[in-house]
């Protein structure tokens, strides 16, 4: 028997994992999908805590995944990279984002319109197609297993390990019964990379963003609240490509690649990280990150391993 199972095998669950491996414990991780076939392979996986707002434990979290990403560029990890960005802010602030103190230095300069600040910083960025399947391998090399299996209800885990993590993402909400949460539905366009470097997001309604890759180029996007259709729009294509093409213009004539979407996993009052005892076992639920499960992840990893030890 495991000691622990982790449910759910996107960011969320696999982070986890790896920290509970890391310190010692038995776990399996249980998971229907491969990883390129979760919500976690759709992001554009850019440090930043789209739609989150403050909490001490979040900026906690988004902190440590921070230093996380950075040590793991720095010792050049498969699809990690930290790369200069800037965000064009439209709504006047002058204060400090509250996730500053997470990201390190972080500069501010006056813009005309219609962008009043932009704000620059340095953020780690992951290729999730590189970097989920190393995750995996890396979970698999410290002695942890992976399974194919869907639940209908936890307590099929809790009838295998006294312990379980829920990491199920948009499904913790039929699972637990959590009426907060909800999809956010984000669909991207992806383009060769013909020579773009700067990494820039035009915090408007919806924002645009475009993040270079090693290979390729991430466009978007959509931020369409309780949507739950994940065929890629051609209309919002188009859209897509415009506003970005309008924000950089290098990227006219590059080759469109494909197009993803994705329904983020958002939950009214923040991402649910706690224990909850059942008859069974102990549960440590671990979802609702919305559209910053990767900006969490390694800090949020380290909690759900204290919790669940
Ligand atoms: C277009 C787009 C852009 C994004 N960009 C960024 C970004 O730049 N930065 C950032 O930080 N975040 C970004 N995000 C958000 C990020 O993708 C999510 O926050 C993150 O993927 C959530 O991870 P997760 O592990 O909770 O969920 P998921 O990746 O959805 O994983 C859930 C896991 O649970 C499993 N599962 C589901 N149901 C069951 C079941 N019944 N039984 C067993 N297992 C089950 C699934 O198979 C899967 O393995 C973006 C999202 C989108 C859509």
């Amino acid at each position: 028997m495991a000691d622990v199972i982790v449910v759910g095998g996107g960011i969320i669950g696999m982070t986890a994992a790896v920290r509970l491996r890391e310190r010692g414990a038995d776990v399996t991780l249980w998971s229907p999908d491969g990883p390129l076939d979760t919500v976690s392979a759709v992001a554009a996986a850019v440090w930043y805590p789209t739609g989150i707002t403050f909490e001490p434990r979040v900026l906690g979290w988004a902190a440590g995944a921070y230093r996380e990403f950075r040590r793991q560029a720095h010792d050049g990890v498969p699809g990690v990279q930290v790369r200069e960005t800037r965000n064009l802010e439209r709504d006047g602030t002058t204060a400090e984002p509250w996730w500053a103190a997470a990201a390190g230095r972080v500069r501010y300069r006056p813009l005309g319109p219609p962008w009043t600040r932009e704000v620059r910083f340095e953020a780690p960025a992951v290729d999730m197609s590189v970097y989920l399947p190393w995750l995996r391998e890396q979970f698999e090399r410290l002695g942890g297993r992976v399974v194919r299996r869907r639940v209908d209800r936890l307590e099929e885990a809790l009838a295998e390990a006294p312990v379980i993590v829920n990491a199920t993402g948009l499904a913790a909400g039929s699972l637990c019964g959590d009426p907060d949460v909800y999809p956010v539905r984000g669909q991207i366009v992806l383009v060769a990379n013909t020579g773009v470097f700067a990494s820039v997001r035009d915090l408007g309604r919806p924002s645009t963003y475009v993040h270079p890759r090693t290979r390729d180029v991430v466009l978007g996007g959509t931020f369409e609240e309780n949507s739950w259709n994940t065929t890629p729009d051609p209309a919002t294509r188009t859209a897509i490509l415009e506003r970005c093409l309008a924000l950089v213009p290098e990227l006219a004539g590059a080759p469109v690649l494909g197009e993803k979407v994705g329904l983020r996993p958002a939950r009214r009052g923040g991402p649910r990280v706690e224990v909850e005892k059942l008859s069974g076992g102990t549960v440590v639920h671990a979802y609702g990150h919305g559209g910053a499960g990767m900006t969490l992840s390694w800090g949020c990893a380290d909690e759900v391993a204290d919790l669940a030890l």
